[in-house]
């Protein structure tokens, strides 16, 4: 599943071609994907600009001028592919063939970026747990939307509101971590990444880092900035790949091979003078991969 930094780069692909572009025309070639489409989907759209586009946790929202809000979710193997006449080279924007996996484009945008030649948003999607629905008030009033935690992205994220977040927890800290109500799009992978940076033990309580000590405040503070460091990083990559995953330009992931401990079970530590090798053990039924060695 796409974890928060491919859907971040999902939307940087699609932002120069999408952000200010009219919508044309929407062809919905089924009436679902995970969830039935929206009433009147296409006609709700047609014609009318998208203004921003923005994400909240692995959401892709699009704003519609005097329109309805458009929420997209990836799902499991869900893509989004532009195509464009002439071939350019511009970065995110191409000009190459998926036909084998035709059958699975399930929603195509035609429209007319602010720059640049009309262009087609397909939305590819072989296993269609992806889905796209409106939201008409208030973003945070829509179920989906409604009750996410902070973003591990930006500065909001510090070591204070960490630690207020995990006060008097009970449960293991790597699910805390992956509560949505707390940190909102925050995955399996880079829950992994970030408590190895803070050489923190998913198995340790998570409220022990709400404590009023200067340990727990140092542990919460090196916990925040690891969050938002590899979360940052993998950004930077271009998000990792997982099998058929896809950037929003065509081009593939490539950030798969640069984890530290995920998926690197009984390979050495990379911590520099640790010597521990990595362990996988299951929590909540998915794999946590750590070093018992410097994870305390
Ligand atoms: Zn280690």
């Amino acid at each position: 599943m796409p974890e928060l930094p491919e859907v971040e780069t999902v939307r940087r692909g699609l932002q120069p071609v999408l952000e200010g572009a009219r919508i044309v025309r929407v062809e919905a070639r089924r009436p679902d994907l995970r969830f039935p489409l929206p009433d009147r989907f296409a006609a709700r759209l047609e014609g009318r600009r998208v203004t921003a586009l923005g994400r909240r946790a692995k959401y892709i929202l699009a704003h519609v001028e005097d329109g309805p809000l458009l929420i997209c979710h990836l799902g499991m193997s869900g893509s989004f592919r532009i195509e464009q006449e002439g071939g350019s080279d511009t970065p995110g924007v191409f000009h190459h063939e998926r036909s084998k996996d035709a059958a699975h484009d399930h929603v195509v945008f035609h429209v007319e970026p602010a720059n640049g030649p009309p262009a087609r948003i397909v939305f590819n999607d072989p296993r269609r747990f992806g889905f796209m629905l409106f939201a008409e008030g208030r973003p945070d009033e829509h179920p989906m939307l409604g009750g996410l935690g902070v973003e591990p992205t930006g500065n909001a994220l510090d070591g204070e509101l960490l630690a207020a977040l995990l006060r008097g927890k009970k449960t293991p800290l790597k699910a805390a971590l992956l509560d949505q109500r707390l940190i909102a799009g925050l995955g399996n992978i880079y829950v992994s990444e970030a408590l190895w940076r803070a050489h923190l033990s998913p198995l340790r309580l998570a409220g022990t880092l709400g404590k009023a000590s200067s340990k727990a405040h140092g542990m919460a503070g090196r916990l925040a900035e690891s969050i938002r460091a590899v979360i940052a990083d993998a950004i930077a990559a271009g998000g990792s790949s997982l099998r058929d995953y896809t950037h929003a330009d065509g081009s593939l992931g490539y950030f798969q091979h640069s984890f530290a401990v995920y998926d690197r079970e009984d390979e050495p530590c990379l911590t520099p003078g640790c010597g521990g090798h990595v362990q996988r053990i299951v929590q909540s039924g998915r794999s946590t991969f750590y070093c018992p060695t410097c994870q305390k």
